[in-house]
């Protein structure tokens, strides 16, 4: 079996356990595979395993990606920082943004997603701890922020992301996700329709899913080859 499908099924299964043990269906949980620094060889071989979400952080990178696996049916995430100058690329070719933070990003975004296309899914960044270099919306905000975007024609907002800091994911502490799970719970009294939680990495995943993650992003865990 070659690695990366040996990583996947691996991957997978402990999905898989952390959704039973938490008393949810593991359909609930969506892995998003992180190809960002993978060649296209690497995706075409978890594509053969059978994976069709994959995430992209830098938009350089990830355009010659998608054109060169264009007649693939994939789904194409946008997880990293947004630059002004390429939200109409990014409105032009993947069909979640997972790191919305800024209002006029969104309003260019849904301004620029193409007519002949469904309304782009996103998922707003949200910034825990203010002290934090990364961006992110401060959870004070998202109330507005919601109020705002929620009327845009072609955005579908979906729910919340986040990243922990290095630390929380090598204590594997859960209480950054715990906090982004009661933030959603907290925008759905006002707006039922959101329904995802994108947290979770290589090494926290299962710990995600614990506290309620719908979309978990996972690099290194599947493209590695130890
Ligand atoms: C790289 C990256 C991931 C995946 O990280 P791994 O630790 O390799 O699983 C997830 N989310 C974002 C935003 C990333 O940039």
């Amino acid at each position: 079996m070659d690695t990366i499908l040996q990583n996947l099924t691996g991957v997978k299964a402990k999905m898989a356990m952390a959704a039973q043990r938490a008393g949810r269906v593991d359909q609930d949980v969506k892995l998003i595979a992180v190809s960002k620094h993978q060649p296209i060889t690497a995706i075409k071989q978890a594509l053969a395993a059978g994976q069709t979400r994959f995430a992209e952080s830098r938009v350089q990178e990830a355009l010659p990606k998608l054109a060169s696996l264009a007649y693939e049916m994939l789904e194409w995430h946008f997880i990293g920082p947004i630059q002004t100058n390429k939200t109409k690329v990014i409105a032009e070719n993947f069909s979640w943004v997972h790191s919305l933070c800024s209002l006029p990003h969104a309003i260019r975004l849904s301004t620029q997603r193409p007519p002949h296309l469904p309304a782009l899914q996103v998922c707003i960044q949200v910034k825990l701890n203010s002290l934090e270099q990364r961006q992110g919306v401060a959870p004070g905000e998202l109330p507005g922020m919601m109020a705002e975007i929620s009327r845009l024609p072609k955005l579908w907002v979906r729910g919340l992301m986040m990243l922990p800091t290095k630390e929380q994911s090598l204590q594997a502490d859960p209480k950054p996700f715990r906090q982004l799970s009661a933030l959603l719970q907290q925008l759905q009294a006002s707006y039922p329709q959101l329904d995802s939680l994108s947290m979770g990495m290589s090494t926290d995943y299962e710990l995600a899913i614990a506290e309620g993650a719908t979309m978990v992003r996972i690099g290194s865990a599947l493209f590695r080859g130890d």
